[in-house]
């Protein structure tokens, strides 16, 4: 998509800082950083949000994320615990219409809270 933010980011229109690449997603950190670390996986097909996804991108995607939240920990001896979160919709929060992952390093006494 043309207009897409991500879509922009994941063609190198728009500079990020990558974490992982490969033939499925595109893995980068939050502009916004919630926690150090915060990083978002996003598919590099198109699709909008979760309710688009057919069983094969699924899959391929969600397999993903534990070899990245695995990258991203131990990018970090003071990440101590991960938050997965999904957002599907204005009404959840989704404010970027192209589907992503975020991975939320969790430390101790970090001040984040859903
Ligand atoms: P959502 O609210 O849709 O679940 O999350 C969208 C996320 O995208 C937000 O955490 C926001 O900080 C991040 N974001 C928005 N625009 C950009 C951008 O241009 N670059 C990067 N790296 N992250 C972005
Ligand atoms: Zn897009």
């Amino acid at each position: 998509m043309t207009d897409c933010i991500f879509c922009k980011i994941i063609n190198g229109e728009i500079p990020s800082y990558k974490i992982y690449e490969d033939d499925v997603v595109y893995a980068f950190l939050d502009i916004s950083q919630a926690t150090p670390g915060h990083t978002l996986v996003v598919p590099k097909k198109h699709v909008k949000d979760i309710f688009e996804y057919d069983e094969d991108l699924a899959a391929a995607v969600f397999a993903r994320i534990p070899k990245i939240a695995r990258a991203v920990k131990a990018s970090n001896s003071e990440i101590i615990g991960m938050n997965i979160l999904n957002n599907n919709g204005k009404a959840a929060y989704q404010s970027v219409f192209h589907s992503h992952i975020h991975l939320l390093p969790r430390y101790a006494d970090d001040k984040f809270s859903m």
